[in-house]
C-alpha cells in the first residue's frame, strides 16, 4: 500500500543539525524559515486545506522564547520548517483542524511535516518529567529529545507499534469489529498494540483471537505497509491474513460486535449505511479497500 495519507514525508529531516547550538539562532533569523504553530494538537489551515505557514518575525515571540517550544522538522531547497508548540502568538484568521480530519486532503509535504510535528508535540506534552528521578526536563536537540539536568540524561520520543489486520476466511469474507466505545454501525479491521517482548506477527495472532476467537494462519500473514498514527504515539503496521476458523467468540471486553462480511453483504450494509467505514486517512480504510479490490465510495465512510 503506497501513498498512505500520513506516511508521505518528503522533506529532509537533517538530523545532523539538531545538536548544533547555532542552528536555531540562524534559522529563526532567516527569511526562508516557515513556522507551523500548533494549538492543542490542531494545525492551522486555509479554507482550501493547505497549512498556514508563517515567518518567524510575524509571531509575537522572541528567539529565546521560541527555542524552548520549537521543533525542527527539516528543510528542503526552498525553506527551513519549524513547528512551535504555542498558540498564544497572535495567529488570527485561520481554521484549526485535526490531522485526522484534513490529513488525506493536505499535500504530501504539508502532511509529512504536520504528522511529525503532532507526534513530537504529543510526546513533549506527556513527558515533561524525568522517568528516572522525576525532575522537570527541558527541550533539547531542536525538539527531538528532553534533557534531565539533575542526572544529565537524555530522553527520546517514543513510538508505540500497533498491528492492524484485514482477516479473510477461505470464502473471501472479511472480519470487521466494533470497539465498545464506537457508535452503532462503526466497524473496522481488528487492531491492537504490540506488547512488551512480542513480535508484531505474534500480536496479530493474539489480538485476533482475543477480540474475535478466530484463529489466524501465521504462514498466511502478508505485510502491507505502515503509517504513523500520532494520536498520540502509534505506528500502525498493517497485514492481511487468512483465518483457519470462522466461529466468532469474543474473549475480552474491547469489542462489542465482530462479524464476517461477504462482498455482497459488505456492499449492501455500506449502501444502507448500517456499516460505516473508517475515515480515508486511516490505514484501516486502505486495508479494507485492498480486500474490496476497487475504490470505495467516500459516502461509505464515517463523516
Ligand atoms: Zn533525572
Amino acid at each position: 500500500m503506497n501513498d498512505l495519507p500520513l506516511a508521505r514525508f518528503t522533506v529532509d529531516r537533517l538530523a545532523e543539525l539538531r545538536s548544533n547550538p547555532q542552528w536555531f539562532e540562524q534559522a529563526w533569523a532567516a527569511d526562508n524559515t516557515r513556522v507551523l504553530v500548533l494549538h492543542e494538537r490542531s494545525i492551522p489551515v486555509t479554507d482550501e486545506l493547505s497549512i498556514v505557514w508563517v515567518k518567524p518575525w510575524s509571531l509575537k515571540m522572541s528567539q529565546s522564547e521560541a527555542q524552548e517550544v520549537a521543533l525542527f522538522l527539516g528543510a528542503d531547497e526552498d525553506h527551513t520548517y519549524i513547528a512551535i508548540m504555542e498558540d498564544e502568538v497572535g495567529l488570527t484568521d485561520v481554521n484549526w483542524a485535526s490531522l485526522r480530519d484534513v490529513g488525506a486532503a493536505l499535500s504530501a509535504k504539508d502532511v509529512g511535516l504536520a504528522t511529525a510535528a503532532i507526534a513530537l508535540s504529543a510526546w513533549h506534552e506527556g513527558h515533561q518529567f524525568c522517568p528516572k528521578c522525576g525532575a522537570k526536563t527541558e527541550v533539547a536537540m531542536a525538539g527531538w529529545s528532553r534533557k534531565c539536568n539533575v542526572h544529565d540524561s537524555e530522553h527520546y520520543p517514543r513510538t508505540e507499534p500497533a498491528m492492524i489486520v484485514a482477516v479473510e476466511d477461505l470464502a473471501g469474507r472479511i472480519l470487521l469489529g466494533r470497539r465498545r466505545e464506537w457508535p452503532e454501525g462503526w466497524l473496522s479491521t481488528l487492531a491492537g498494540f504490540v506488547e512488551a517482548g512480542e513480535s508484531c506477527e505474534a500480536a496479530v495472532i493474539r489480538e485476533v483471537y482475543e477480540e474475535s476467537g478466530i484463529h489466524v494462519d501465521l504462514q498466511s500473514l502478508k505485510y502491507m505497509g505502515s503509517q504513523p498514527w500520532p494520536f498520540p504515539a502509534s505506528l500502525m503496521l498493517a497485514y492481511r491474513a487468512v483465518a483457519t476458523s470462522t466461529e466468532v467468540e469474543m474473549h475480552d471486553e474491547e469489542m462489542t460486535e465482530v462479524q464476517w462480511f461477504s462482498r455482497d453483504e459488505f456492499v449492501a450494509a455500506c449502501t444502507a449505511q448500517t456499516l460505516k467505514l473508517p475515515s480515508p486517512v486511516s490505514i484501516a480504510f486502505r486495508l479494507i479497500q485492498s480486500w474490496y479490490g476497487e475504490d470505495i465510495p467516500m459516502q461509505w465512510c464515517r463523516s
